[in-house]
């Protein structure tokens, strides 16, 4: 049990928000844009409705780590991310940051109350269109389900062709669900 109030993230408000509204950093992209093999890179973020930089941090990448340097208020902070890798199924292998928190892998890490973390230490939901979109199928089948009898039976007094139409849908649906959960997967770096 941790004491006081040195515990990472004491103090943190405990609700969630949303990723959109943080300044992450992603492995996966600074790997696929050859950033990682130098020594030294900035990284800014920047506001999406003018354009204008709003903060920035210096990243020195090692073998198996970066070290990452920015200030919060007046105090220099450089903590060390380690990299892990694991080997995908189809050959090649994967880079992930470990979390300095949890040391859980992940490809994002979230600066929050003057720190990097991972989405789960720092309390940041999923905001994605593909979530959004898998939201929207689920409650779609949902009330195709609520029409129909048990196990997608026909009730009673439906027509035929309506009960036709809506088993098609229901599947159609379910297809549909199915591609946008491998998106979303995909886009987290999963193999499903
Ligand atoms: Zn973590």
């Amino acid at each position: 049990m941790a004491k006081g109030g040195s515990r990472f993230g004491a103090g943190r408000p405990g609700y969630r928000i949303k990723d959109v509204h943080t300044r992450s950093i992603d492995v996966r992209r600074w790997h696929r844009d050859g950033l990682l093999r130098g020594s030294y890179f900035g990284w800014q973020w920047s506001d999406p409705e003018t354009g204008q930089q709003t903060a920035s941090i210096g990243v020195h990448p090692a073998a198996q780590s970066v070290t990452l340097s920015y200030t919060v208020g007046s105090e220099q902070r450089q903590p060390t991310i380690e990299l892990t890798t694991t080997s995908c199924t189809f050959g090649g292998s994967r880079l992930w940051f470990q979390c300095p928190n949890c040391h859980a892998r992940c490809a994002k890490l979230f600066l929050r109350g003057g720190h990097f973390a991972c989405r789960k230490c720092q309390r940041i939901s999923y905001q994605s269109q593909s979530e959004d979109e898998i939201g929207r199928l689920w409650r779609a089948q949902a009330k195709i389900e609520k029409r129909l009898g048990d196990r997608l039976s026909k009730p009673k007094f439906m027509r035929q062709r309506t009960y036709d139409g809506l088993r098609e849908r229901y599947w159609q649906i379910e297809w549909a669900r199915e591609e946008a959960l491998y998106a979303c997967a995909a886009r987290l770096g999963f193999t499903l």
